[in-house]
C-alpha cells in the first residue's frame, strides 16, 4: 500500500543535570564545587533518503525518542551529549507541525534538518561559586528536550505531472519515454500509486514524469481515488494533460479536459493556473478531422497541443522535446517555505510550565506539574541559596502568584508534589 500522509510524535533527549559536588582531598579542608554540567539531549534531525519511496515505515512506528544526555558527575566531569536521532524519509516530505497544521520544513535538499531540538545540559554547581556564596548545594536541571506531533506528508518531486481521465493513456506515455514501468492495462485506475519515470534527453540532460491515478468528476467529493493524489503533482513545473481524442470510451475530449480543470481547481486554485500542455492520444481510434478540429480548439484557446499515439512512440519525441524546451523556461521545483519560524512551536511547548492549585483544609496543594520534579531533584532543602533558586523558579512559572491568587497566607502549608514547605512572604 503507497502511504504519504503520516502522524508521529517527537520527544528529543533531555539535558543531562548539572552535578552538585565539592571537591575532596585528604588535608584539604574545604574543597570548592566542582559540579560537572550535564550533558546535551540528542536532537531529532530529518533527512531525504532516495532508497524510499513512501512513508509507510511510519504507519507502524509513530514515536522516535532521542536519548537524554547524561547527568554531570564530580570532578568537574561533563556528562555525555546524546547523539542525534536521524530520521530518513523520502524526498520531498514534508514535515508539519500537527497542532496548527504549519509547514515546519520540507525535506527536499540534501541537509539534515533539526525539528526537534534536544535539551541543553544543566549547569554544575562548579558555575555557582562566588565570593558571598562559596558552597552553592545546588546545580541546574537540564532543560528537557523538545516534544511535538508532526505530519509527514510526502508531495513527490517532479518537473512535469500527468493528469487525466483513467484510462487515456498517461502510463503508457511514461513507459515509452522513460525507464518507469507503471502498471497498465485496459481497465480504470491501473495506477494506484505514483510513479515517477525520469526522462533522458541525452548529454546529461534530463526531467522527471510523475504519473498518478486517473482523475474523474466529483473525485473532490471523493468519487473513484479522490483528490489524494494530487498532492503528487503539486509542485510540477508544468502539466501534461492527455486526452482520448477518438472518445474511444464514449466521452468527449474536450468535455474530459474541463471536467479536469474543474476538479484541479477544487482541489487547489494555485494548480489550476499552472501551465498545461493538451496531449491527444489514442490518435490512431480516430479520423485526422477529429484530430484536427480538437487541435483548433485547444490552440485557439491558446494551449500547446500535441497528437500521439503513446504505445507506438508515435509523436513522442517531439512532446518531450518541447516539454524539455518549457521546462528550461519555468522557475525550479518548488520548494515551500517554512510557514513557522524554526523551534517557535517547540519554545512556545518549553514554557508552558502547567501546573494546579488545589486547597483542602486550609493547605495548598500544587499539582500536575511533573516538570518540576527535574529541578527538585537538583536542589538541596537545607541550603539557603538553593532553596532561593527554587523559589525563583515558583515565581517564574507563575505559581507563587496562583497560591497568592489562591488566598494562601505567612505560615500556611503548600505541597508542591511529595515536597512540603511553609509558605514564607
Ligand atoms: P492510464 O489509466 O491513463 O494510465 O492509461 P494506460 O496507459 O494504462 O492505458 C489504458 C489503455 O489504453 C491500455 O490498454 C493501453 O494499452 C491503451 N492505450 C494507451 N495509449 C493508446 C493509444 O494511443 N492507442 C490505443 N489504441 N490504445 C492505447
Ligand atoms: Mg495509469
Amino acid at each position: 500500500m503507497f502511504i504519504d500522509v503520516a502522524k508521529i510524535h517527537l520527544k528529543a533527549g533531555n539535558g543531562g543535570n548539572g552535578c552538585v559536588s565539592f571537591h575532596r582531598e585528604k588535608y584539604v579542608a574545604a574543597g570548592g564545587p566542582d559540579g560537572g554540567d550535564g550533558g546535551r539531549g540528542g536532537n531529532i534531525v530529518f533527512k531525504a533518503d532516495d532508497n524510499l519511496s513512501t512513508l509507510a515505515d511510519f504507519r507502524y512506528k509513530r514515536k522516535y525518542e532521542a536519548d537524554n544526555g547524561e547527568n554531570g558527575r564530580t570532578s568537574r566531569c561533563t556528562g555525555k551529549s546524546a547523539d542525534d536521532l536521524v530520521i530518513r524519509v523520502p524526498r520531498g516530505t514534508l514535515i508539519k507541525d500537527a497542532e496548527s497544521e504549519k509547514i515546519i520544513a520540507d525535506i527536499s535538499g540534501d541537509e539534515e534538518i533539526i525539528i526537534a531540538r534536544g535539551g541543553n545540559g544543566g549547569f554544575g554547581n562548579q558555575h555557582f561559586a562566588h565570593a558571598t556564596r562559596q558552597l552553592p548545594r545546588f546545580a541546574k536541571p537540564g532543560a528537557p528536550g523538545d516534544e511535538l506531533d508532526v505530519i509527514l506528508e510526502l508531495k513527490l518531486l517532479a518537473d512535469v505531472g500527468l493528469i487525466g481521465f483513467p484510462n487515456v493513456g498517461k502510463s503508457t506515455l511514461v513507459s515509452v519515454v522513460s525507464e518507469a514501468k507503471p502498471k497498465i492495462a485496459n481497465y480504470h485506475f491501473t495506477t494506484l500509486t505514483p510513479v515517477l519515470g525520469v526522462v533522458r534527453m541525452g548529454e546529461g540532460s534530463s526531467f522527471v514524469m510523475a504519473d498518478i491515478p486517473g482523475l474523474i468528476e466529483g473525485a473532490g467529493e471523493g468519487v473513484g481515488l479522490g483528490h489524494e493524489f494530487l498532492r503528487h503533482v503539486e509542485r510540477c513545473r508544468l502539466l501534461v494533460h492527455i486526452i482520448d481524442v477518438s472518445g474511444s470510451e464514449g466521452r468527449d475530449p474536450v468535455e474530459d479536459f474541463n471536467t479536469i480543470n474543474n476538479e484541479l481547481k477544487k482541489f487547489s486554485e494555485e494548480l489550476s493556473e499552472r501551465q498545461q500542455i493538451v496531449v491527444a492520444n489514442k490518435c490512431d481510434l480516430t479520423d485526422d478531422e477529429t484530430v484536427e478540429k480538437v487541435r483548433k480548439h485547444f490552440t485557439d484557446s491558446g494551449y500547446e497541443f500535441f497528437a500521439i499515439m503513446a504505445p507506438i512512440k508515435e509523436g513522442t519525441s517531439e512532446l518531450i522535446n518541447h516539454i524539455a524546451a518549457t521546462l528550461a523556461t519555468l522557475p525550479p521545483v518548488k520548494r515551500y517555505e517554512s510557514e513557522i519560524e524554526p523551534y517557535e512551536t517547540h519554545i512556545v511547548k518549553k514554557e508552558l510550565r502547567t501546573f494546579t492549585v488545589r486547597t483542602e483544609n486550609g493547605e495548598y496543594f500544587v499539582e500536575n506539574c511533573d516538570w518540576i520534579e527535574r529541578i527538585m531533584n537538583t536542589v538541596d532543602p537545607d541550603d539557603y541559596e538553593s532553596l532561593q533558586y527554587f523559589e525563583r523558579v515558583l515565581r517564574s512559572s507563575g505559581i507563587i502568584n496562583a497560591l497568592i491568587r489562591a488566598g494562601v497566607q505567612e505560615g500556611d502549608i503548600v505541597h508542591v508534589n511529595d515536597f512540603e514547605f511553609e509558605y514564607v512572604l
